[in-house]
């Protein structure tokens, strides 16, 4: 009861607090953790274009390398084209000196193999592929789309014509490259690996077919309806957000190769964006945390200097209430003006309420249970009389009563007799109840003849009347005598208390007179 007032209002005080820290230390997450998000998915998507853009541009040099290779060596052929040896060691030092065809060979106008390198045995052989078809109908410098080959594999093939001293077109030397093989453009990606994990570039040739992808299998594979790669077909370059094949989101950058119409796109997981945003999540939370408790420390102390003057206060007016009697008052602290105040005010209301007790309990003379006069009344009276009797009697047995029907009903008897008393007694008698089962009469100006006839009609009345109890009550009674027996008030009283007393002795239910006492 004492501690938990205070904690009411402490954990109530700080369970506000709490939500408030907590509340706003979430709004403001929320907020962050979503602008970092957006940060990070604009730069992933910059990276992806950029990193596409540099793709892009190498894979041009690297063609505009290629044809510029089998340029040279189409010159050379321009001598030699007519003798196969010198053909033949000629397209064999592009193939080894450069690393940028898996095969290289020399078709003549009428589209036979005249040597290749790597040898293929296939001299003689009239090929009819349409990368060889396209670059013999051009008779120009050629970067075919992928098509399978003689030698069943998929295949691009760049092409630069042989033309001899009159500028008689000669056919054309050939580099292929086989796209489902260890290959140069491979090579050249490798050599340029993306950072962040989960990305990977993927590389579609005009139509949309996949070049080059990391997972071999796609390779080949059309992705024309994915919007990315429609826009890098059309010669685009940009980034935007896609969902890939697996139906994962993706944030993507693409560019465009001029010299072979191909498009390369760069891409990372929506997800991998997640990843660092937890990351300063969990970073922030802990500094957090850390702040919230201190901040809690700091107002449990703070709310405790507050609190414990109030409960010392409601401690206060809760003893005041229970007990009723003198209460140290408690030393409060001045600090704050409000419970300053509430302590002025609540003492002095207790300081009045006591007063106010203290004048009503002087000033009370009736007793509340009989309606009959107190003691102190009697006390009060007494003194300005001078020739007077006085009865005193005393419920026999009453302990009896209470003991078999209660407290209650004791009541009941006291109320039954205080009325008894009231109908027998004249108009002048004043009756009292002077302690829990004992009442005094004063007769004014009453002999002890006249006093005991009364007494002894009380006597009989009494012990013949039906109670609240359904049983017969009977009193014993002492009568005494102002100034017969006595002319001192409280001498009389205890001289009258003794005659009660023996008739007590003598076995209850009957009168003795002080006279009587030897
Ligand atoms: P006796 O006087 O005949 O010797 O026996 P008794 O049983 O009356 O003895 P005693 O005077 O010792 O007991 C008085 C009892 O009166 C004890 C007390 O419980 C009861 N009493 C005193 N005041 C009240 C009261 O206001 N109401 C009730 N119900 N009982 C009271
Ligand atoms: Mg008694
Ligand atoms: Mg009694």
């Amino acid at each position: 009861m004492k501690r938990s007032s205070k904690m009411r209002l402490q954990s109530l005080i700080l369970i506000l607090l709490t939500f408030a820290m907590l509340g706003t230390f979430m709004a403001s997450m929320i907020s962050s953790v979503k602008e970092s998000k957006e940060n990070l998915e604009r730069s992933f998507l910059n990276e992806n274009q950029f990193y596409a853009e540099k793709l892009a541009n190498l894979t041009d040099d690297l063609f505009k390398n290629m044809l510029q290779t089998l340029k040279t060596s189409a010159k050379h052929m321009t001598t030699i084209y007519t003798n196969p040896d010198e053909a033949y060691a000629e397209i064999n030092d592009v193939l080894d000196s450069t690393n940028f065809f898996n095969s290289v060979f020399y078709v003549n106008e009428k589209g036979i193999i005249v040597r290749s390198a790597p040898h293929f045995g296939l001299e003689g052989v009239e090929i009819k592929s349409v990368g060889v078809k396209e670059a013999l109908r051009k008779k120009a410098p050629t970067i075919s789309e992928p098509y399978v080959g003689v030698s069943k594999q998929i295949i691009i093939l760049l092409s630069h014509p042989v033309f001899d001293e009159k500028g008689t077109y000669k056919g054309f030397i050939g580099g292929t490259i086989y796209l489902d093989a260890p290959n140069s453009i491979q090579s050249m990606l490798a050599l340029h690996p993306q950072h962040r994990s989960g990305s990977y570039v993927y590389v579609v040739d005009s139509k949309g077919n996949i070049i080059y992808h990391p997972e071999k299998e796609r390779i080949s594979d059309n992705a024309i309806e994915n919007h990315v790669v429609k826009h890098v077909t059309n010669g685009d370059e940009g980034h935007s957000e896609v969902v890939n094949t697996e139906g994962i989101s993706m944030l993507a950058g693409f560019a465009y190769v001029g010299t072979a119409n191909w498009g390369v796109v760069s891409q990372t997981p929506k997800e991998a964006v997640e990843e660092p945003t937890y990351v300063m999540v969990r970073e922030v939370a802990i500094s957090a945390i850390l702040i919230i408790i201190l901040v809690f420390i700091v107002s449990l102390l703070l709310l405790k200097r507050i609190a414990n003057p109030l409960r010392k206060l409601a401690e206060f007016a809760r003893d005041v209430a229970d007990k009723q009697h003198h209460i140290e008052t408690p030393t409060i602290p001045d600090r704050y003006l409000e419970l300053n105040e509430l302590k002025k005010t609540m003492f002095l209301m207790v300081d009045y309420y006591k007063e106010q007790i203290e004048t009503f309990e002087a000033e009370a003379t009736v007793d509340a249970l009989t309606g009959l006069f107190n003691r102190r009344h009697l006390n009060n009276t007494i003194p300005s009389f001078h020739d007077y009797s006085v009865i005193m009697f005393d419920i026999d047995r009453f302990k009896l009563v209470n003991d078999q029907y209660g407290h209650l009903m004791g009541d009941e008897v006291l109320k039954f007799i205080a009325n008894t008393v009231r109908n027998i007694t004249r108009e002048n008698d004043i009756a009292f109840r002077f302690g829990g089962e004992e009442f005094v009469i004063l007769l004014p100006l009453t002999d002890v003849e006249t006093t005991y006839q009364l007494a002894e009609r009380l006597r009989k009345t009494i012990k013949t009347s039906k109670t609240p109890i359904g049983k017969k009550v009977t009193i014993s009674i002492g009568i005494g005598n102002m100034p017969k027996n006595s002319i001192h008030f409280t001498e009389l009283l205890d001289l009258t208390d003794q005659a009660l007393y023996k008739a007590k002795n003598d076995g209850r239910n009957r009168i003795v007179r002080v006279d009587e006492l030897n």
